[in-house]
């Protein structure tokens, strides 16, 4: 019962830890890395097109230098007239009027030529509060002269608190900002709300705060609220995307001012006196990255095409963070390092492209920060613990294969300390069998019988202990190759001669087709005893009545000696196995064949000691091929 339930706890418990890690990183805002992420899209992602109903007037460093100072009242008053006769829908100077140099009745001049356009507006940055409207009005002569609130919000003191500007504010404590009033005259469905012919005055006025400036947040996208006023993000373009025109050019009128009809047109500055003139933005942190001209154009199209970023809500994040938790834990604990790697690098790869397709393709921007450190936290929290445990699981590996080491270690010992003190006696038997069987006495035939018996099976018993014993200096790597120059062939007539009264017993036929050979260099003993091998397995394993055929010839650069047999075969399933140590095939085992399964083991290991190669071809109910191949070089 508790093995069933096992499983689902193990489960629970991650998906646990995941929703905990959830939980506290919620506490925590990552303002500052998730708003460099939201940069990091934002710059990949392709830039928006402007609507065309923006331009941007500068006073810029050839203004400066041809006019020696910077623009008079008088020069103002032209640029504005050329301005209104060109048409230009919209005239907002971010340049606070009353600041020019001029006479007084420069000053006035100007004052009552800006009064008289419709729609030219004066922006201040600054926001006043309920009942302090007065503060937005300009000074004498210019106190009629329409000044609108747009302010520049910078991530100084909060959200990001990188000083980069990314929001607009579109309304303070309900009045609105110049953004939403102006923009709406250029979109299709909020015309009827838009600013009226002298709206400039009932902004500045604020007698739209009972509403009659038609400002309504709903009507614009992605708006939210933040400490009594209403901001939304800017959906910017790269610096340069609006193309200022200086002001000198339209001063001395050497630019067609055709363009400016029924545009919306800002008027600022570009000569970097001052910081105030510039924000930093999403595409450069640089201190003039782009002049607030460019940035009041980047606002007012983020309305007039209502394409504002929106944030996903928290709670989308939490789901988002939650999951890929739970996901990181799975992969650290049960992938292998470098696939467990890779995938959680290919997360991040691929959840950082879904938030740039996200905002790119919806306008959504979705949290980043919280996602990522959860695949941080968790793989750090939970690395350790893998560790441990795979730690333990090798020790205890190594601790069982020191065991199992020194189980076969004294096993060999064993084996040959035996075998080397069995050879003896077993000599003796074999002296005094021969000592009996050479008697010029005659034995009667029951007692030959029983010496020939006697002899078989010493010899029996002395090849297992001369197996055993080979095994022993192999495992203890103590075989030292002796080499001589010796032929073949010779080996083989040598053997099978000796093997002639084992054949006779069984009336099998050992045919010989040997090519003449050159000599090679070898170890006799050790190669003597593969060939006696292989020719006694095939008479031991072959039936009565039938023959064997040894061969040996010289192909390739070796020497190729073949052993074929018509006994019973090899099973398929068995092959790859007859060469390991003790290895006895299932026939072999259940009949009355002795052997001790070292015989092909160590023909193998000694053929190979030569970098040479021993293999079979066995048909099932026909015989078996067994062949040696030896270097002879
Ligand atoms: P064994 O002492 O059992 O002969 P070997 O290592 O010499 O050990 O051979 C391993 C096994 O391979 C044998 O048990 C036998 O099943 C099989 N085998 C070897 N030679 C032949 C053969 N000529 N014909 C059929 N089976 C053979």
């Amino acid at each position: 019962m508790a093995k069933k339930w096992k499983p689902a706890l193990v489960h629970l418990s991650r998906a646990l830890f995941a929703a905990a890690i959830t939980a506290i990183l919620a506490q925590f805002p990552f303002d500052y890395i998730e708003s460099f992420t939201y940069d990091l899209r934002v710059r990949v992602t392709p830039p928006p097109t402007p609507s065309g109903h923006i331009e941007t007037i500068v006073v810029d460093f050839a203004t400066m230098k041809e006019l020696g100072r910077a623009p008079s009242a008088n020069d103002f008053r032209l640029v504005l007239e050329k301005l209104s006769h060109a048409g230009a829908d919209t005239i907002i100077s971010l340049i606070n009027l009353s600041e020019t140099v001029g006479s007084n009745d420069e000053s006035r001049m100007l004052a009552s030529t800006a009064i008289g356009i419709p729609r030219f507006m004066v922006a201040l940055d600054d926001v006043p509060l309920e009942g302090e409207q007065d503060a937005l009005k300009l000074p004498t002569p210019f106190e009629k002269v329409p000044a609108v609130s747009a302010p520049v919000p910078i991530d100084r003191n909060i959200f990001a608190r990188d000083d980069v500007t990314r929001r607009m504010m579109l309304a303070y404590q309900g009045l609105p900002t110049m953004y939403p009033l102006i923009a709406a005259r250029f979109r299709d469905d909020l015309k009827s709300k838009a600013i009226s012919t002298n709206a400039a005055h009932e902004t500045t006025g604020h007698e739209s705060a009972d509403g009659k400036s038609g400002y309504n947040s709903n009507d614009f996208r992605g708006v939210f609220d933040y400490l009594k006023s209403d901001q939304a993000f800017v959906k910017f373009a790269p610096t340069g995307t609006y193309q200022a025109t200086s002001f000198l050019s339209i001063l001395n009128g050497t630019i067609d001012t055709s363009r400016f009809k029924n545009k919306i047109v800002i008027i600022g500055r570009d000569i970097q006196t001052t910081s105030r003139d510039y924000v930093r933005t999403p595409f450069s942190r640089d201190i003039v990255a782009m002049t607030i001209v460019e940035l009041a154009a980047n606002s007012l199209e983020t309305l007039i095409q209502n394409t504002a970023p929106k944030r996903a809500p928290d709670w989308i994040n939490s789901v988002i963070t939650g999951i890929i938790s739970y996901f990181t834990v799975i992969v650290v604990l049960t992938a292998t390092p470098t696939t467990g790697l890779l995938l959680l690098g290919s997360t991040l790869g691929m959840y950082f492209l879904i938030s740039v397709l996200t905002l790119w393709l919806g306008g959504y921007w979705i949290g980043v920060a919280h996602p990522f450190i959860a695949i941080f936290i968790c793989y750090y929290f939970f690395i350790p613990y893998r560790l441990i445990i795979e730690n333990r699981r090798s020790w205890e590996y190594y601790q069982k294969n020191k065991l199992l080491t020194q189980v076969e270690e004294l096993k060999t010992n064993f084996l040959s300390m035996m075998s080397h003190d069995l050879k003896t006696p077993i000599a003796r038997i074999q002296g005094m069998a021969d000592v009996v069987r050479g008697d010029s006495n005659p034995l009667s035939p029951r007692q030959k019988e029983a010496i020939d018996t006697l002899k078989r099976s010493s010899d029996e018993l002395l090849e297992f202990v001369s197996g055993i014993l080979s095994l022993g200096r192999i495992e203890s790597k103590a075989i030292q190759l002796h080499m001589h120059s010796k032929d073949v062939n010779a080996l083989v007539r040598e053997v099978s001669a000796k093997l002639e009264y084992l054949a006779r017993s069984k009336n099998i036929e050992v045919r010989t087709e040997l090519e003449p050979l050159f000599s090679i260099r070898m170890d006799v003993d050790l190669i003597r005893q593969v060939l006696q091998n292989l020719i006694e397995n095939a008479i031991k394993y072959s039936p009565e009545g039938s023959s064997i055929l040894v061969t040996s010839e010289e192909r390739d650069g070796h020497i190729v000696v073949q052993v074929a047999d018509q006994g019973p075969g090899i099973p398929e399933d068995e092959l790859p196995h007859i060469f390991m140590k003790f290895y006895r095939s299932r026939n072999a085992k259940g009949s009355s064949i002795k052997g001790s399964g070292l015989g092909l083991y160590l023909a193998k290991y000694f053929v190979e000691l030569h970098k040479g190669r021993v293999s079979v071809d066995s048909t099932l109910g026909q015989g078996s091929t067994f062949t040696v191949e030896l270097p002879t070089e």
